[in-house]
């Protein structure tokens, strides 16, 4: 379905418990890289990222790295370091990457959300894949003008979705 408005919007990833994503049917997380997990210029997961994780895990969620990234090894690296799977060049918008991961996760779409800070790639190819769609606010915008014009474009669908707050 063709779709800019996020099933909800939380503020960061830390707002996504196991419990509450489990409490949603949620058993695959798919996640964006830059400026969801980490900021741009960061490469390595912090130890609020690990213990992350592990309350997925605890709660039977998977999570799963699904990136534009046309570079592979940053986006590697990071989910080796993170002990996860990943999928680089994903295309997003586009729906391949995503029943790819779904694929190999062994999840179908109505178990899986997608969370991400933009809503013309992470938003739009969620819904379009049937896949629930978390929009984050991004970690920093800070020294590239491209990424606060994207951010300005997105705001009014920021604001029509304003009622569709995660509740943890
Ligand atoms: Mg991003």
């Amino acid at each position: 379905m063709f779709s800019l408005l996020p099933w909800r919007q939380a503020r960061s990833i830390f707002d996504l418990t196991g419990e509450t994503l489990a409490g949603q049917g949620i058993a695959l997380l798919l996640a964006d890289l830059d400026n969801t997990l980490i900021p741009y210029a960061q490469s390595q997961p912090t130890q609020a990222l690990l213990d992350w994780r592990d309350d997925l895990a605890r709660h039977g969620v998977t999570l799963f790295l699904l990136s534009n990234n046309r570079k592979p090894q940053r986006p590697e690296r990071f989910a080796q370091a993170l002990g996860i799977d990943c999928l680089t060049h994903a295309g997003k918008p586009k729906t391949g990457g995503f029943f790819r991961a779904m694929e190999r996760c062994g999840a179908a779409a109505g178990e899986t959300a997608m969370v991400g800070d933009q809503v013309f790639t992470d938003v739009l190819g969620a819904n379009r894949a049937g896949v629930r769609s978390i929009l984050i606010r991004p970690i920093r915008l800070a020294g590239n003008p491209g990424r606060y014009l994207r951010y300005w474009a997105e705001l009014p669908l920021r604001w029509l979705s304003r009622g569709r707050r995660w509740k943890g």
